[in-house]
């Protein structure tokens, strides 16, 4: 049985883990906090459910074995500014921006970017935290201690989110899922579908930005790029150097998971092109309760990740990937008497996206 460490224990880690069992897979995911001596081997492989982390005993053990694999791609991506610049070096489209200085002011931010700016910490944000809108020329200010730490972007007026997850295998070959819709409210992704074939034609543009990515880090495994829908052009919102929330819906749509995906070209097994089942929908359990009546709900198939519930928090997710959509409809309609008033936005959202 081969073992392959993972840098991170959260949902990521294990369901990476998960996806390792059918095939005999030893998969590790190490709490980066662990004071634990790793008996790690030589030959076993090392990859990461985060871009980002840091110094501890555990970090540097897995960080300084030799077969840690795209190590020098998490820094590059999991700073703002180096992410933005690779983007441009490559020639794909993406929101204007620019660094914030030391002597950046925000006046010069409108004039360059236009009436509404959005500061974004070069490293360390998700879920939309580390974000700062510039909405009101001649009023607001860049906020104390954001100088030399953030990037500043356009607003793009999108028509819609969406993202494109793909693979590589050491050998350079690379695959994709089809293009997933999100929707994201206030910086965190709430739902997905995938695949809608009223996106079909955007898709080879996505793989050939991804793949261009991909290729030029000589990337090895998952790794997912958001990005807006304005008209028929794609803009990177940013990448993922891993399994990423919006392929989730791969556990259910998918005969390879981006979580099996991803430990195939790890442990350099064989990568194919995933085949795609039915349209998948994928609703994300944020800062609510535990429920056993989720269960009895048709067709879903839940993660419900064991992390304690607080306000803004992922805590799991529900996919279904049923025959038709009149049933995946139904599904969310009797999931709605179970969630939140607050969920009737996505999964209104999702039902439109089905009709
Ligand atoms: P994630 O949890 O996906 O890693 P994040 O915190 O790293 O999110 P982004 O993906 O950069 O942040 O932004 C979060 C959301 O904020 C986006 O999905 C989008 O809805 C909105 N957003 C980001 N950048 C822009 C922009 N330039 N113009 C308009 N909206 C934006
Ligand atoms: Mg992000
Ligand atoms: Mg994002």
């Amino acid at each position: 049985m081969s073992r392959i460490w993972v840098l991170g224990a959260g949902q990521l880690g294990q369901m990476l883990k998960h996806a390792g069992m059918p095939l005999n897979l030893d998969v590790q995911p190490v709490d980066i906090e662990s004071e634990e001596t790793l008996p790690l081997l030589a030959h076993e492989q090392v990859t990461a459910e985060r871009e980002q982390w840091p110094d501890t005993a555990a970090t540097r053990q897995l960080a300084s074995h030799g077969a840690f694999v795209n190590l020098q791609t998490f820094p590059r991506l999991a700073d703002r500014f180096t992410q933005k610049s690779l983007i441009d070096e490559l020639g794909l489209a993406t929101a204007p921006w620019q660094l914030v200085e030391s002597d950046t002011t925000a006046e010069s931010l409108h004039e360059r970017l236009g009436e509404r700016v959005l500061l974004k910490q070069r490293t360390g944000g998700y879920d939309g935290r580390g974000q700062h809108w510039l909405r009101e020329p001649g009023r607001d200010a860049v906020p104390e201690g954001w100088h030399q730490v953030c990037i500043a972007e356009q607003a793009i007026d999108f028509d819609e989110e969406m993202s494109v997850v793909g693979m590589r295998s050491a050998d350079g070959q690379c695959f994709f899922y089809p293009l997933t819709l999100n929707l994201h409210v206030d910086g965190i992704l709430l739902g997905s579908v995938a695949p809608l074939p009223r996106l079909a034609h955007l898709q080879e543009k996505a793989e050939q930005m991804l793949g261009k990515l991909m290729n030029n880090l000589d990337y090895v495994g998952v790794m997912a790029m958001e990005c807006f829908r304005l008209g028929d052009t794609l803009l990177v919102n940013e990448l993922a150097p891993r399994v990423h929330n919006s392929g989730h819906w791969t556990q259910a749509g998918a005969n390879i998971s981006q979580f099996e995906a991803h430990l195939r070209a790890v442990a350099k097994l064989p990568l194919v092109q995933p085949t795609v089942k039915n349209t998948s929908v994928m609703v994300n359990l944020v800062g609510v309760d535990y429920q056993d009546a989720w269960l009895t709900v048709p067709g879903a198939e839940l993660y419900w990740y064991g992390k304690e519930v607080r306000v803004g928090r992922k805590v799991g997710h529900i996919n279904f990937c049923l025959d038709n959509h009149a049933d995946t409809k139904a599904a969310l309609d009797l999931l709605q008497t179970m969630l939140p008033a607050t969920y009737v936005e996505v999964l209104n959202w999702l039902r439109s996206q089905l009709d």
